[in-house]
């Protein structure tokens, strides 16, 4: 399974609808200092429910909604919502189509080629909203978290690699730097469920 695209929709600094490939195996984004590659990948956090743990940049939830005023510390008016969906390619079954209606809560899920999770986060006078969906059912965060981790996609996991990450993955202890390459192999769930099995 991998992201095949991002469709960003006045989130940050794309104020307009922008639909980012990604190929399978490698995807380089480049440009210019402030043209927005950081805020891609905050989009994807955003949207994939890891942006407490995984570090968004983003004091508030509507500090992510597009705003033409953002460097001038502006704010303005008119509809103040933003939406990120990442569409995922699933042909290779990473994720069965049950898994994917169990999660959904709903038969309607369309063919599952193609899962896609979708978050938006709207702004009103006085308070502000969060929705997720899958497939284009409602749904919460426990249930994309939950879906996700089933193909090993955990807000504590390290598919998301961080700026910060390598120089602190270069500083641990040998023992620590080895708990994380068993959480990539997928060794420490075991280890954790052997503690259980032993301890009972
Ligand atoms: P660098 O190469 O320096 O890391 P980058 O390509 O990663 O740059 P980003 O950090 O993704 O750049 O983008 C920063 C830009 O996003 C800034 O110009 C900032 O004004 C803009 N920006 C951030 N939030 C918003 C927002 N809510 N509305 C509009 N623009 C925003
Ligand atoms: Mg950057």
């Amino acid at each position: 399974m991998h992201i095949k695209e991002l469709v960003l929709d006045n989130f940050k600094s794309f104020g307009r609808k922008t639909r980012i490939p990604f190929y399978e195996d490698f995807t380089v984004v480049t440009g210019p200092n402030g043209s927005g590659k950081s805020n891609i990948i905050d989009a994807v956090l955003f949207a994939l429910g890891l942006a407490r743990t995984r570090g968004i940049r983003a004091e508030k939830l509507t500090d992510l909604i597009y705003n033409p005023g953002h460097d001038d510390g502006d704010r303005s008016g008119g509809p103040r919502e933003a939406i990120v969906e990442v569409v995922l390619d699933n042909t290779d079954r990473t994720l069965t189509r049950s898994q994917v209606v169990n999660a959904a809560g709903s038969d309607n899920v369309g063919d599952v080629d193609e899962i896609r999770v979708k978050r938006r986060v709207k702004e009103t006078e006085d308070n502000y909203y969060s929705y997720y969906y899958l497939n284009d059912r409602s749904v919460n965060l426990s249930d994309i978290q939950d879906l996700l981790a089933q193909a090993g996609v955990a807000p504590e996991g390290y598919n998301v690699v961080m700026q910060g990450d390598v120089t602190e993955i270069i500083n641990m202890t040998p023992h620590s730097r080895r708990e994380i390459i068993d959480e990539i192999a997928g060794v420490a769930e075991f280890d954790a469920k052997k503690e259980d099995a032993l301890a009972e």
